[in-house]
């Protein structure tokens, strides 16, 4: 079993008061709140410790490089890749598949061809490939999904063929919380040969994420979502594919020998590396996923449940309260409508109650126009919320719903 109250001392942000009442934090799929670990190795390294990686010879930079690539290692065990090589930092999840799309896109995507996602995605997982699409006259295609928000397996093999060049998809949908089933999409699409890319930036916080025993090809999520620092990310790919791409952005660090005539590029995974790193994110990284890990990822999977269990029996009690993504399979998401009061109303006025929801399209319009609807309110719970917490929920709603008769 987890300590939450201890857990909560860890989380000095949960400690405050909004408009009076103590905070409720549900907005988790947006950004997590960061462990006191996580601020203090910040300020340790900005404060004592900082100098720039793979550059100097004198014993804070050596030092700082040291810990870098520690960081890497960390990463490369807590999602169990094979290799530090594969490894890649970058700024978050939307620099990992803008990198992919680009990359992948000028060496393997030609007019015609064929790039699929999936009706569930975030726009980051959107708007690249179509930024790509446009650019090599290739065709984007959308696996389609059924009124519960799951992905609809049929159609998938139907628009899986020789001209589909890649495969993007969400391990997990942000907007509804469907754990979608990727390694049986992975299998399939491997069948065709065709490559698989998953965003994880809403799997990673939840702990289940293995991508050997996935085998899917790219893996990208943002350190912010796992409780580490705003700006540091990850691109996991598979070696033999990082080998095949060519680099992303030029500059410094990417390079291995560099004349006006001809740039030998770094090996792996540098040359995805261009610039200054993030080395400050990524040691902060490290340490909120050694944060994790001490919790016990299945403690956090089973706490996790039972609060996703409890809110949507709770919520689905209330009268005229539907919730958008009734996956049999799902993280602890729950999007939701209250029937006559607009999302923003309600968003507003739980505020003012110390609920932080999130309301809107989440940065997943497609979801909404599939739905009909112009937005959710989403609590997204995690390991540090509590029972308590989804019972003031209730309350907000039903004296909501009383405001509003
Ligand atoms: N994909 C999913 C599923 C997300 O939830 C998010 C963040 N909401 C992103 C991509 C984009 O992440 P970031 O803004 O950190 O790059």
């Amino acid at each position: 079993m987890l300590d939450v109250n201890k857990i909560r001392n860890d989380f000095p942000a949960l400690d405050q008061m909004v408009y009076g009442q103590p905070l409720v934090y549900f907005d988790n799929g947006a950004t997590t709140l960061k462990p006191t670990v996580v601020v203090d190795t910040l300020k340790e390294i900005y404060s004592k410790r900082n100098s720039n990686v793979h550059r100097g010879i004198h014993y804070l930079s050596l030092r700082m490089t040291e810990e870098y690539e520690e960081a890497r290692k960390r990463v490369r065990k807590f999602i169990n890749a094979g290799s530090d090589r594969e490894i890649i930092f970058t700024s978050g999840t939307t620099a990992s598949i803008n990198t992919i799309s680009s990359t992948f896109g000028e060496e393997f995507v030609k007019e015609g061809d064929e790039i699929l996602i999936s009706a569930m995605e975030h726009h980051s997982n959107i708007v690249p490939w179509q930024i790509l699409a446009k650019r090599k006259s290739a065709i984007l295609k959308v696996i389609p999904m059924n009124d519960k928000g799951e992905i609809v397996m049929e159609k998938l093999d139907d628009l899986m063929h020789e001209g589909t060049r890649i495969l993007a998809i969400n391990h997990v949908s942000n907007a509804l919380g469907t754990i979608n089933p990727v390694k049986e999409i992975i299998q399939k699409a491997h069948k065709e040969n065709i490559p698989v890319l998953l965003d994880g930036a809403q799997a990673i916080p939840h702990g289940i994420v293995d991508v050997q025993d996935l085998d899917c090809d790219f893996y990208v999520f943002s350190g912010h979502k796992v409780y580490g620092p705003n700006g540091i990310g990850v691109l996991y790919g598979k070696e033999e594919w990082l080998e095949k791409l060519p680099p992303w952005q030029g500059g410094g660090d990417m390079v291995e020998k560099v004349s006006f005539e001809k740039t030998i590029y770094a090996d792996l995974p540098f040359k995805f590396e261009a610039g200054t790193a993030n080395y400050p994110g990524a040691v902060g990284l490290a340490k909120a996923l050694d944060y994790i890990d001490t919790l016990g990822k299945d403690r956090i999977t089973a706490y996790e449940k039972e609060l996703l269990n409890y809110a949507t029996s709770r919520l689905s009690g209330i009268d005229g309260l539907k919730i958008f993504g009734t996956a049999a399979n799902k993280i602890s998401i729950v999007s939701f409508l209250l029937e006559g009061i607009h999302q923003e109303d309600t968003g507003m006025i739980l505020d003012k109650m110390g609920l932080a929801l999130r309301t809107g399209t989440h940065c997943a319009e497609p979801v909404m126009t599939r739905f009909g609807i112009d937005g959710t309110v989403r609590a997204s719970l995690v390991f540090y919320n509590t029972i308590e917490e989804i019972d003031r929920l209730y309350e907000g709603l039903i004296k909501l719903k009383q405001m509003f008769k």
